[in-house]
Order: C-alpha cells, then sequence, then structure tokens
C-alpha cells in the first residue's frame, strides 16, 4: 500500500522536524548555559544568556524553516502551473502520460486508459498532481506551519536545561545542566528513533555523544575566556 507508506513517512518528517528542533534546544541552550556557567557567570548572567539563546535560537529555527518550506511551497506552485498548462495544450499526450503511470503500476493497458480518461473527466489537474506529481491534497508545503512548530519545538528543548539552571544549586550547575541535557538527549534520540520505526539504541547514543562533545567544547571555550576578560 504506498498510501500507507506515504503517510508513516509523512509523520516521520514531522517527528524528525521536532525532534531535530527539540534537540537543537537543548544542545545549544545546555552549551550556552555550561560555558557561562565556566566563565564564572553568575546565576543571573546563566539564566539571561539561556533566556537571550532560547530567543534567538527559537526565532532562527522559525525563519529557516520558512525560508526553506517557502520556497518547496513555490516549487510545488510551479509544477503545478505547467501541469495545468500542459493539460490545456497537450490533453492527448496527458492522457497517454497518465495511462502510462497506472500502467506501470500493473494496470493493463486498456484497464489504465479508462481509468486515467475517467478520472480526468473529473477532475484532470488533480489526478496528474496526485498520480505524476505525487502530491497528496492538504498536505502540501506550509511555511507558517512548519516555522511555528519548529520554534515551539526549539523553545520546548531550550526551556528544559534552562529550568535545571534555574533549579540546581549554583556549585553545582554546570554539571546538573549537562548531566540532565545528555539524559533528555538521549532518551528523545530513542523515542524518536522508536515512532521512526528504526532500532533505539544507535541513536541514543550518538546524539548523547554530539551532545557531550559541543557542552565539553564550550565549557573549554567559556572557561578560556572567562580568565581572559
Ligand atoms: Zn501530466
Amino acid at each position: 500500500m504506498p498510501g500507507a507508506e506515504s503517510h508513516f513517512t509523512h509523520r516521520a518528517q514531522w517527528l524528525r522536524a521536532a525532534v531535530l528542533g527539540a534537540n537543537d534546544g537543548i544542545i545549544s541552550t545546555a552549551s550556552l548555559i555550561v560555558g557561562v556557567a565556566a566563565a564564572e557567570g553568575s546565576r543571573e548572567a546563566v539564566l539571561t544568556a539561556a533566556f537571550a539563546g532560547l530567543t534567538a535560537g527559537a526565532m532562527s529555527m522559525a525563519a529557516g524553516e520558512f525560508v526553506s518550506v517557502s520556497s518547496q511551497a513555490d516549487s510545488e506552485a510551479a509544477d503545478i502551473e505547467r501541469e495545468r498548462k500542459a493539460l490545456k495544450e497537450h490533453l492527448r499526450d496527458e492522457l497517454r502520460e497518465l495511462a502510462q503511470i497506472y500502467v506501470d503500476r500493473g494496470l493493463k493497458s486498456d484497464l489504465a486508459r479508462e481509468v486515467a480518461k475517467q478520472l480526468m473527466k473529473k477532475d484532470a489537474l488533480t489526478a496528474h498532481a496526485r498520480d505524476e506529481l505525487g502530491f497528496v491534497e492538504g498536505e502540501g508545503a506550509k511555511p507558517i506551519l512548519a516555522a511555528g512548530a519548529s520554534a515551539v519545538a526549539f523553545s520546548l528543548g531550550a526551556a528544559l536545561p534552562t529550568l535545571a539552571a534555574m533549579l540546581a544549586p549554583q556549585a553545582w550547575m554546570v554539571y546538573a545542566v549537562s548531566s540532565a541535557s545528555l539524559v533528555l538527549l538521549a532518551a528523545l534520540g530513542a523515542v524518536g528513533a522508536h515512532l521512526g520505526g528504526a532500532p533505539m539504541t544507535k541513536p541514543a547514543v550518538r546524539v548523547a555523544f554530539w551532545g557531550a562533545l559541543a557542552m565539553a567544547v564550550t565549557a573549554g571555550i567559556g572557561a578560556l575566556v572567562g580568565h581572559a576578560v
């Protein structure tokens, strides 16, 4: 069932975007917190950096996602427009083309031609958009939605290490934030993999490893800069 598969892929795409956004939020904010704390910043300085990082990150995720999904929407619209023009100018070729698609999917050529004819009689553009271009109605690229979703995912991820920084005693802040973040990253990696139908251990270990590396590098740089300024 190609329909069910593409639905699964579609859901997996959304999930991947949400999980990636949350990952980004956790890693960048936790690194920021660890970096400022390692530079011997006060809790106020750490929290200011965390909130600024959360806001900046959410905005940049939203802007990046908006631009990328907009250009996807533009190219989908251009494809539809080309198809509309082709249907107007070369109707017979378009009928043959659609029938051939059904032949390739397993129909006998007489039946394929009949199916193509009847579908095109009802709504030629929709039939071509769906079966030739692979567009599903209502599932086109939505820039605003995608931008909002990734900003929310990033903010939710970023809120967790920020919360840990608010709650942990000053002396333990670096350890509390980094260990809480690594546990969250690993859990998120495992859940994301599971929902996407993949084994869980590898992605959990991978994301925790890169997260730990990001925090260690930022902490090192924070400590260097903290001593230099
Ligand atoms: Zn066509």
